[in-house]
């Protein structure tokens, strides 16, 4: 007998029907003497909807009130779920973030969850009912409902396989796992059945989207073995584990196109100290992320040329930042372009072998695209390259790294 924490996403609710088809699944599990306890997304399009009616409500909607509004599409598929469950026969209840209750911080529709009451759900669970717990909402130490920022219900479901000591958190969605790269852009994409809870949280930190990114973080922390599976094939997922030297290691596990970046160059900067704090410390006063930076070596007037990246969202408020700062700075002028794209190569195997990023650079030349700023990590190298390759400059490095299978391998996603 296992105790698993099951999470069901959007796509996986969207309608009576695919919620008996959850249902069914659920029951597989309880009638093979498993412990369930089950966490739900709303239906797909419902948060969006709900947020929608918040901003039309008050662009500048208060966060409590926020947060009692995004929460209730958890409480409808939660109770939608325990009804059909116990149509079939199951024994289940919904059990709602204050009803267990599921402690967060007190920062509304970002709250982080402190601590997950488990009194109600280990007792629901000996009794052999399934518990049905909505995702992406808790409550504050004086009582207010929270939300977790959007995704959060990958990281309500790995809070509850930690505070229940879960043997698993299998997490279904619309992907059956986790690729090697898109395969709508690379029909050799390959699903990986294994992957480092590092190489995960890299993955989603250049634009993967397959879990939350703070999910991610806790599974690590608190050591829960995650399974990402599709709720519409029986397919085997991918696991997310630790590091383990038994592991046969691909040296790349993803390739990845980020497309959220911008470029922005500061011609003629004087070089001398002090200036480059100049530059990053307004854009860091106004909460601007700065990723990629180059700086050129100088030139003979004792000028020199600094590029880097910021998130496109934030492009025209990272140039007014940058405006106001011109005399300060000393820069002569003020290059922007955002019709790049930052493309990762990541795996753990690279912290042992040489040659990960030589291989990159020269599979890109091969096709004469260009690197306008590259960064590194342990586990990760990325370029900045013009939009217009990106689909080549994946399927180049696919190749590269050889991590190509044969056309249409387990690709039948419905991304
Ligand atoms: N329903 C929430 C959202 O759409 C939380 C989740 O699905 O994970 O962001
Ligand atoms: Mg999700």
């Amino acid at each position: 007998m296992a105790r698993i924490v099951m999470k069901f996403g959007g796509t996986s609710m969207a309608g009576s029907e695919r919620i008996r088809a959850v249902a069914v699944r659920i029951k597989r599990e309880v009638d093979a003497g498993h412990q369930v306890a089950v966490v739900v997304s709303a239906m797909a399009g419902t948060t969006d909807q709900l947020v929608g009616y918040c901003r039309e409500a008050s662009p500048l909607a208060d966060p409590a009130e926020y947060d009692v509004v995004v929460a209730a599409g958890e409480q409808i598929t939660s109770g939608l779920l325990a009804i059909t469950l116990q149509s079939l026969g199951v024994s289940a209840r919904s059990w709602l973030g204050w009803q267990l209750p599921i402690r967060t911080t007190a920062a509304h529709s970002v709250a982080r969850i402190e601590d997950v009451g488990t009194a109600a759900i280990l007792d629901s669970m000996a009794a052999g009912a399934v518990a049905v717990v909505p995702g992406f909402q808790g409550l504050t130490a004086d009582g207010r409902l929270t939300t977790l920022g959007r995704g959060g219900s990958d990281t309500s479901a790995v809070a509850l396989a930690a505070a229940l000591k879960a043997d698993r958190c299998d997490i279904y969605t619309d992907v059956d796992g986790v690729y090697t790269t898109d395969p709508r852009i690379v029909p050799r994409a390959r699903k990986l059945q294994r992957i480092t809870y590092e190489e995960m949280l890299e993955l989603a930190s250049v634009g993967a989207k397959v879990l939350q990114t703070r999910s991610v973080e806790l599974a690590m922390k608190e050591k829960v073995v995650v399974q990402v599976l599709s709720s519409f094939s029986d397919a085997p997922g991918t696991l997310v584990v630790d590091e383990d030297d038994e592991m046969e290691r691909e040296l790349i596990v993803g390739v990845v196109a980020d497309r959220n970046e911008a470029k922005v160059t500061l011609v003629r900067v004087p070089d001398k100290p002090g200036v480059v704090a100049g530059i990053f410390g307004p854009l860091a006063d106004a909460n601007i992320n700065v990723d990629m930076i180059v700086q050129n070596i100088a030139k003979d007037e004792g000028t020199t040329d600094v590029t880097f990246t910021v998130p496109r969202s934030q492009l025209p408020a990272s140039i007014d930042v940058l405006e106001k700062a011109q005399g300060a700075i000393g820069f002569a002028q003020l290059l922007h372009d955002d019709t790049v794209v930052k493309i990762s190569v990541v795996g753990v195997g690279m912290k042992s072998h040489a040659g990960v990023a030589a291989t990159m650079f020269r599979a890109l030349a091969s096709r004469g695209i260009n690197i306008q700023a590259i960064t590194t990590s342990e586990i990760k190298v990325s370029v900045l390259i013009p939009q217009d390759y990106v689909e080549l400059a994946v399927r180049v490095l696919h190749t590269a790294y050889g991590l190509d299978g044969p056309i249409g391998t387990d690709a039948e996603t419905d991304i």
